[in-house]
């Protein structure tokens, strides 16, 4: 079969369904194809009655990622906050320490100066990253020749501060700290607006969810945009892109002719494409270094929530050598009904127990939950989920596309150049919240800007705009303490002291001089 449009978008994902709105708004004639039989792919929310619904995929959103709860606000989406009332638990070497904010207190003054520093650290050198040009940052090559890994053997000074990094990291992009770049993961850290925004609940990433689930607001605009028009089912298997039009191939056979296509499926599922012509020489090395992060995302029913009770909040961070979970939070509906923990299997964890069955994954996750949460309530669930994401075809792999040392410095100015008529969305091309559903959104909006300007119809600098906002969800600043901004590092303490005993030495010399010698 022929088909004919002004515009294809390869994926119906939130960043291909935001540019495809966004064209439809404008008057554009456009196609979305689909390869899985849904729309949404990583915001994934089952129903059924032992969880009345629940997303296995992309979940949290949080002040300043303003264009999600735009969408959301324009289909009625309501959000709800992620429980964080009582304590957070941090589960080391055996034992769990409560504790109160973003991070864990680290024991001992060293610990604790280690980590203030490196945090600030962080937040510092990612200052002086372009977040839509990463590559041109100041240190860029210094920086892109390293592993995270290598980052915190260069700046950490304490065991408890390397092992705190590594969940840190895991956590945040599903990979092992020997795996990513430094420049890239400095770089994503910024791009969510730093350390605390990041990481934290309340004031952070992962305030809130949305009532109903994320993938509500994928089904929302694939209404809109309207559903003969988004096709799913349509693999796409070729492009043919030429001077004067594209012609998109799916697996069935069909053919769309357009003028332009927008390519929104992650970067490397993008290599089951095949290009003619060929992609150019950049394009098509990219393609192949980036890989998709490692997680399995899990959910543990009890018939309580025995956490709270226990004047626990739900969240916690979990160090445990052959713990599956690294990472908890509460879920339990609004209503207070279907109590949960939803735990993240990350990295290393997640490729090591893949292979378990799901209810190996199950009991053994319970008996994590009773050493980390103290009771026994833990070994009883009334139910489990969990989704792998590391088979998923049309994914990869999750949360996003992790960089390794060198993609960005020999790669990045490549992300989301055009080729011809050919334009790129995703959230891996974002420049804020990239990896996440807010960068998706700002991605797919960014592309069909592009194309809308290359039609006429837009001046240059339409393309990237700010967004206003949002009107309830406020980011508010983060308090620094005087000794958080102020106190030394590790190796400053040390060489403090130097000069302390140096000057003591000094002055009890001059003493004595002074007193008996002279
Ligand atoms: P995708 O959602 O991957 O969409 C791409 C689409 O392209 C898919 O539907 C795919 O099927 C389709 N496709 C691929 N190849 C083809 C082809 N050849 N032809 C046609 N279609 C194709 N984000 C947050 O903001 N908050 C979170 O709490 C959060 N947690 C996460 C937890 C997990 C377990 C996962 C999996 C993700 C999480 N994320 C989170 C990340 C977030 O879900 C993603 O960043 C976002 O959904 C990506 O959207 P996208 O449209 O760029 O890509």
């Amino acid at each position: 079969n022929q088909y004919k449009a002004e515009v294809i978008v390869v994926g119906g994902g939130l960043s291909g369904l935001s540019a495809a709105k966004l064209l439809r708004e404008q008057g554009v004639d456009v196609v979305v194809l689909e390869a899985r039989d849904r729309v949404g792919g990583r915001t994934f929310t089952i129903q059924n009655d032992k969880v009345r619904y629940v997303d296995l995929g992309g979940a949290y959103v949080g002040p300043t990622q303003n264009r999600l709860l735009r969408l959301a606000r324009e289909f009625g989406v309501k959000t709800f906050l992620t429980n964080e009332v009582e304590d957070l638990a941090f589960f080391s070497r055996g034992g769990m320490k409560r504790f109160r904010g973003t991070f864990p207190p680290m024991g001992g003054l060293l610990s604790w100066l280690d980590m203030n520093n490196l945090f600030r650290t962080i937040d510092r050198l990612g200052e002086e990253i372009p977040l839509d040009a990463p590559w041109t940052a100041p240190h860029a090559a210094e920086w892109d020749s390293m592993t995270m890994q290598q980052f915190f053997d260069k700046h950490c000074w304490t065991r408890s501060t390397k092992t705190f990094m590594t969940m840190f990291v895991n956590v945040n992009v599903t990979s092992e700290p020997t795996e990513v770049s430094a420049l890239w993961f400095l770089w994503y850290i910024a791009n969510c607006g730093g350390m605390n925004r990041i990481f934290s609940t309340e004031n952070g990433g992962q305030e809130r969810k949305f009532v109903g689930g994320s993938q509500q607001i994928s089904i929302k605009m694939a209404e809109k945009i309207g559903n003969d028009r988004v096709l799913l089912n349509h693999p796409v298997s070729k492009i043919e892109h030429k001077p004067s039009e594209v012609v998109v191939q799916d697996v069935n056979g069909n053919r769309y002719t357009a003028k332009y296509v927008i390519i929104a499926a992650p970067l490397p599922i993008q290599n089951k494409i095949i290009y003619d012509p060929p992609l150019p020489s950049l394009r098509n090395q990219l393609l192949q270094r980036a890989p998709m992060g490692s997680v399995i995302k899990t959910f543990m029913y009890y018939s309580t929530p025995f956490w709270r009770r226990k004047g626990l909040c739900g969240s916690s961070a979990i160090d445990d050598k052959d713990g599956l979970v690294g990472f908890t939070l509460d879920h339990v509906m609004p209503d207070g009904s279907h109590p949960a923990l939803m735990g993240f299997i990350l990295a290393d964890k997640a490729r090591r127990y893949v292979e378990l069955t799901p209810d190996e994954r199950k009991s053994r996750i319970a008996h994590l939950y009773s050493k980390v949460f103290q009771t026994d309530e833990a070994l009883h669930p009334v139910h489990y989920e969990e989704k792998d994401w590391l088979g998923e075809q049309w994914s990869g792999g999750c949360y996003t596309t992790m960089m390794p040392p060198g993609f960005l410095t020999k790669f990045g100015s490549y992300l989301r150049r055009p080729i011809g008529r050919m334009y790129f969305a995703g959230t891996e091309t974002a420049t804020q919240w990239s990896g996440y559903m807010d960068g998706a959104v700002q991605a797919g909006e960014r592309a069909a800007r592009e194309i809308l300007h290359t039609m006429g119809k837009i001046r240059a600098d339409q393309i990237w705009q700010s967004e206003p906002e949002d009107m309830e969800v406020k980011p508010r600043p983060f308090n620094v303490s005087f000794w958080e901004s102020n106190a030394p590092s590790v190796p400053g303490l040390l060489k403090l002291l130097g000069l302390t005993s140096l000057l003591s030495a000094a002055g009890a010399g001059g003493f004595v001089y002074y007193k008996y010698l002279r």
